[in-house]
Parts: C-alpha cells; sequence; structure tokens
C-alpha cells in the first residue's frame, strides 16, 4: 500500500441475509482513502455508507474483499486483534455523541488512553483542548454541556490517541447549524493543521463540502470520486435528496 494511502478497500462486498432475504449492502466496492484528507461519504439511506465504514473500522466483517488500515489487514484478524486495532489506530466520531455520563468532559478525552493503559502526552491533550475550545469545560459532564460542546468532547477523544484514521458516523447529524460549523472547522483544522485522516459518512451537503473529497454511493457502488466539490456541485449531484439547513461551506 503506497504511502499516502491510508486505509483501503479491495473488492469489499458484503451481503446480509440468507438466500431468500439476500441484501448485496457493498458490490465489489474499491477505494483508497488518502492520508491527512477529510473523505466524505454520501449517498442515499440504505445505499451501503454505514456498512462501508463499519468494514472499514473493523466493527463488520465482510463477506469478501479485502480491508486494510495502516498496511494490516483488517479483514483477516481475530477479535484480540481487532480490539487491538480499534484502540490504537482508529478514532470513532458518533451523531449521539456517545460520551460516559458519569465522567467529565477531561475524563471521556482521556478514557481510551486509559483503557489502552497508554501515557498520557498533557502537551498533545492542551493543544487538543485548545483547538475545541474546552478550556473551561473539563469539570463539566456530559448532562452540563450544549450538543456542540459534547460533539467537541467526542472530537477531542478520537484526535487523543493520534489514531491513524476517524471514522466519524453523521458527526452533525444531532447539531444545529452553527454547531455543526464548529465541529465540522474544527475537524477540518486537525487535518490540515495536524495531518489527520477523517472518512466521515454525511448526508448534509454542507458538511460534504468541508471535505477534500466525496464519495458517492448507490446501491452498494461508489458512483461518483468528486474532489473538492463546491458546495453547489454537491447539492446538484443531490439534486434529488432532502437536505438538512445550514451557512458556511468552504470549498464554495
Ligand atoms: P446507509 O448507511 O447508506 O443508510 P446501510 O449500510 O445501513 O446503508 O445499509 C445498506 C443495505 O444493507 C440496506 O439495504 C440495509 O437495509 C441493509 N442492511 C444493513 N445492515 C443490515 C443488517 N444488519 N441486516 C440486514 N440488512 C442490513
Amino acid at each position: 500500500m503506497d504511502d499516502h494511502v491510508v486505509a483501503q478497500a479491495i473488492d469489499l462486498t458484503k451481503v446480509y441475509g440468507d438466500a431468500d432475504n439476500r441484501v448485496l449492502a457493498l458490490d465489489h466496492v474499491n477505494v483508497e482513502f488518502e492520508r491527512g484528507q477529510m473523505t466524505a461519504i454520501m449517498g442515499p439511506s440504505g445505499s451501503g455508507k454505514s456498512t462501508l465504514m463499519h468494514c472499514m473500522a473493523g466493527l463488520d466483517q465482510p463477506t469478501s474483499g479485502k480491508v486494510i488500515v495502516e498496511g494490516l489487514e483488517v479483514s483477516a484478524m481475530n477479535q484480540r486483534q481487532l480490539t487491538k486495532l480499534r484502540r490504537e489506530q482508529i478514532g470513532f466520531i458518533f451523531q449521539s455523541f456517545n460520551l460516559v455520563p458519569t465522567l467529565s468532559a477531561e475524563e471521556n478525552i482521556l478514557l481510551p488512553l486509559q483503557i489502552a493503559k497508554k501515557p498520557i502526552d498533557r502537551a498533545w491533550f492542551k493543544q487538543v483542548v485548545s483547538v475545541v475550545g474546552l478550556e473551561h469545560r473539563l469539570k463539566h459532564r456530559p448532562s452540563q454541556l450544549s450538543g456542540g460542546q459534547q460533539q467537541r468532547v467526542a472530537c477531542a477523544r478520537a484526535m487523543m490517541a493520534r489514531p491513524s484514521v476517524i471514522f466519524a458516523d453523521e458527526p452533525t447529524g444531532n447539531l444545529d447549524s452553527h454547531s455543526s460549523r464548529e465541529v465540522l472547522g474544527f475537524l477540518k483544522q486537525s487535518v490540515q493543521q495536524y495531518g489527520q485522516s477523517i472518512v466521515m459518512v454525511t448526508h448534509d451537503p454542507r458538511a460534504a463540502s468541508y471535505a477534500d473529497r466525496v464519495l458517492v454511493l448507490a446501491d452498494g457502488n461508489i458512483t461518483q470520486d468528486l474532489r473538492h466539490p463546491s458546495y453547489d456541485r454537491i447539492l446538484e449531484v443531490f439534486a434529488d435528496e432532502g437536505n438538512e439547513d445550514g451557512d458556511a461551506e468552504p470549498n464554495a
């Protein structure tokens, strides 16, 4: 695998169900995700976005084909190796934040490192916290934070272990347009300033317009591969889809 590729799907196929009720969720997908880029995956509901991301992140097992992350064949790993991969190489950001309610923001951010028994790089922690603007919220519990602040905690948590790649599943799906812009701006900054690689599933064309590249899925196939598309271009591609609202679009 070339050094500029952080993760790769080779002939990735996922079939759900049995012979009577067969769903081809991914149909021989081939794609390389580039290092230090934000790639958005778009497509109608049921097109295979979540399945692709779950297979890439080692959360779901492909039916056939290969998934490679940082040169490691994820699709050939056992549970122990997958756990290690998810702890050491992969960061996750979910639509529903997935913070531990009884822990403070700081404890949530540091939790993955503690679980993995990894040393805490305090200088990096400070930097990450400052980028997401959480300096004065570190002692707060999730219930004392707004949705946007909770997602910023989740972003900091994902970045803390310096993962090879962050998979973000509809990271702005539960946020208002202002908080969405903040979170997307932070993700973008982590790519531009720190070379973070991000793969983000989104329905929102405005969120996708922050990406360096937009892949469009339909019926388990990649049908479009757009480099730095403008917001208008993304809208054109999705002319027939319902869209959420929002503002600023950096690629416009
Ligand atoms: P998207 O994320 O684009 O909405 P998904 O990857 O969730 O699409 O789903 C792709 C297809 O696979 C859909 O037809 C969906 O119904 C089907 N599917 C997803 N997960 C399962 C499952 N656990 N069992 C059966 N079918 C599934």
